[in-house]
């Protein structure tokens, strides 16, 4: 036994007990501190290190891929009713209605040169329903049906995520989503 560690046997009982609890307060207070530091090393490695992969959203909003599968527009003015786009829905969420337009109404071509030969009466997709399988925009012969980028559109209810694409305000779309 070195001089710096006594014998413990001399010691009386309580002696001993009091030397344990003086030891093991500062143990206590060492692992303490020990412990923190370890803690306080990683977090002050992360926030000089580490990039955020967090965003500050509303105020910093992400840019999905141009190719993105969101929001559905239909650009009704280029729309022929074909019905190709509701035939392939797996789903069954896109609601189709047109009329034969009149023989003595004037000819009316889509912008790629289409003929418009019927008059569309109700174009509506319920995307509550939709599950973005994307294949009514791959067989539309127009390509008026396409995919956006546009992600914000959380509503509170199922049917107020059925849009008609014939109404003023759905129509408005295409100059805000899309590119
Ligand atoms: S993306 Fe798929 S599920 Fe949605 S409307 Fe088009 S075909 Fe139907
Ligand atoms: S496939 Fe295209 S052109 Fe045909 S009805 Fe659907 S959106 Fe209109």
């Amino acid at each position: 036994m070195s001089t710096l560690t006594p014998d413990l046997s001399t010691l009386s009982k309580n002696d001993v007990q009091k030397r344990e609890s003086f030891f093991g307060w500062f143990g206590n207070i060492f692992r303490a501190i020990k412990s923190i530091s370890t803690g306080m090393a990683i977090t002050i490695k992360y926030v000089l290190t580490v990039k955020p992969v967090t965003i500050e959203y509303p105020e910093v909003r992400e840019e999905l891929p141009p190719n993105s599968r969101s929001r559905l527009f239909n650009d009704v003015d280029n729309c022929i009713a074909c019905m190709q786009c509701s035939t392939a829905c797996p789903v069954d969420c896109i609601y189709i209605a047109a009329v034969r337009r009149d023989k003595e109404a004037p000819k009316l071509k889509t912008d790629g040169g289409s003929p418009i030969k019927l008059d569309l009466k109700q174009y509506t997709i319920d995307t509550a329903l939709c599950c973005y399988c994307g294949l009514c925009t791959t067989v539309c012969p127009t390509e008026c049906l396409t995919h956006t980028t546009d992600y914000e559109y959380a509503q509170y209810t199922l049917k107020e995520m059925k849009y008609d694409y014939l109404d003023a305000e759905v129509r408005a779309w295409k100059h805000r989503i899309v590119k």
